[in-house]
C-alpha cells in the first residue's frame, strides 16, 4: 500500500495529532507512535494541525520519550531485538512501537526507568530495570505477532 509520493498530501496521525509527509512515513505508519495515519490534503492537515495546536505533546513530553527510546535501544539493542524476534513490519515501526511498549510498562510498572538527578556523561547512571520480566516477554510477544487486519 505504498504510494508514489504525492507532494499534495499529507499523511495525519490521530494519535500524535500531526501531519507526517509521505517521506517521513513511507509505509504509512506515524514514524513516532507506529498507528495507521490517514492521507489528507495539505490544507486540510494545515487546519487540522492547527485545531490540533493546544492538544500537542509538549517538548518535555516529546524528550522523554526520546530519553526512554535511548535508553531501551542502547548497545545495539534495538537492531538485536529485531533480528531476534524477525517481526513482520519494518524496523522504524518495530522501533516506535517497543518504545510506547516500554512507555506502558514504565506507566504500569512492570519495567523502571533511571534517571540521574543531574545530567552526567556517566551511560551507567541512565537505565532501565525490569520489574516484572515476564509480563515484558508476554507483551513483546504479542507486539509481533502478525496484526489481524492492516488498514
Ligand atoms: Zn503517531
Amino acid at each position: 500500500m505504498a504510494k508514489a509520493s504525492n507532494p499534495k498530501s499529507y499523511l495525519w496521525c490521530t494519535t500524535c495529532r500531526r501531519s507526517y509527509s509521505h517521506a517521513d512515513a513511507p509505509d504509512g505508519f506515524c514514524p513516532v507512535c507506529g498507528s495507521a495515519t490517514r492521507e489528507m490534503s495539505r490544507i486540510a492537515a494545515i487546519a487540522r494541525g492547527l485545531m490540533a495546536n493546544e492538544l500537542t505533546t509538549s517538548p518535555l513530553q516529546t524528550k522523554h520519550r526520546q530519553l526512554i527510546k535511548l535508553i531501551w535501544m542502547r548497545n545495539g539493542m534495538g537492531e538485536q531485538y529485531y533480528r531476534v524476534l524477525a517481526p513482520d513490519m519494518p524496523y522504524s515501526r518495530f522501533e516506535s512501537r517497543m518504545t510506547r511498549l516500554m512507555e506502558e510498562g514504565a506507566a504500569e510498572g512492570w519495567v523502571r526507568f533511571i534517571f540521574p538527578l543531574a545530567p552526567t556523561d556517566d551511560e551507567s547512571a541512565y537505565r532501565m530495570e525490569f520489574v516484572d520480566e515476564d509480563r515484558f516477554i508476554q507483551e513483546l510477544e504479542a507486539l509481533v505477532v502478525p496484526e489481524e487486519k492492516a488498514s
